[in-house]
């Protein structure tokens, strides 16, 4: 079971950054849910907001949340102001291993469902990312105080999209797989599909119980890298 602790930035009475008619503490909060009701479409996930509603939280309350928890993943969901424009995220300046590598699976999963520029992937002395016991990563969707940004943000089908991009990079990072997905070993398979099995087992492809899940790139490089080496061996034979 992985747990996912989604933390949408600010709420109640620090609304945020506020431009362009728009309040950060709103645009966070809906990208939160979004991100939850998406996760939650895949087996073995558990999600905890920091807040589902416009409530004023302070930054220890919500890493001693996430802590308390133990959740094995925090994200803090944030809309950047100070004019400039596009997306960023950001990871602890001492982050662990698994933070940076957390990283550099999901934002470039975000930034491909956006048309965001790309600042890059950073590091800060945030609390949220410094406090919490687990891989954290806090994001900065747009800037509320760009015209063009903020455009994009005031369609909720915009949102949608940036909580995909979350889902997505978590979803390859944590390797999650989506409820209801066909899992081969349960299938039946039918006799010529047996034969080919039976053929995959003797050449060492498979141990004939794999993939349990929908097949990944590293299980199809995993098939591949015996077939390899066998055709390298003959090779060296000619
Ligand atoms: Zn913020």
């Amino acid at each position: 079971m992985a747990k996912f602790f989604i933390d949408p930035g600010h709420g109640g009475t620090d609304v945020g950054a506020v431009a362009n008619g728009l309040q950060e503490k709103n645009l966070t909060l809906a990208i939160a849910k979004k991100i939850r009701d998406f996760l939650l479409q895949y087996e073995n996930t558990e999600v905890r907001l920091s807040r589902d509603t416009d409530k004023t939280l302070s930054l220890k309350q919500r890493t001693d949340m996430a802590n308390a928890w133990g959740a094995d993943y925090l994200i803090s969901v944030h809309i950047n102001a100070g004019g400039g424009t596009g997306f960023e995220s950001y990871i602890h300046t001492n982050a662990s291993k698994a933070s940076v590598n957390f990283q550099n699976i999901i934002h470039p999963e975000i930034v491909k469902q956006l048309d965001f520029t790309d600042r890059g992937k950073k590091r800060a002395n945030f609390h949220m990312v410094r406090e919490s016991n687990m891989p954290a990563i806090l994001t900065e969707n747009g800037f509320i105080d760009t015209q063009a940004d903020a455009n994009k943000l005031k369609q909720d089908a915009y949102i949608t999209r940036i909580a995909q991009g979350h889902v997505n990079g978590v979803v390859e990072a944590f390797r999650l797989k989506k409820k209801g997905g066909s899992t081969v070993a349960e299938q039946k398979l039918t006799a010529a599909q047996e034969k080919v099995r039976q053929e995959a087992i003797r050449l060492g492809i498979t141990d004939g119980k794999n993939p349990f899940r929908e097949a990944n790139q590293f299980y199809v490089w995993a098939c591949l890298v015996p077939l390899a080496q066998r055709i390298e061996e003959l090779e060296k034979k000619l």
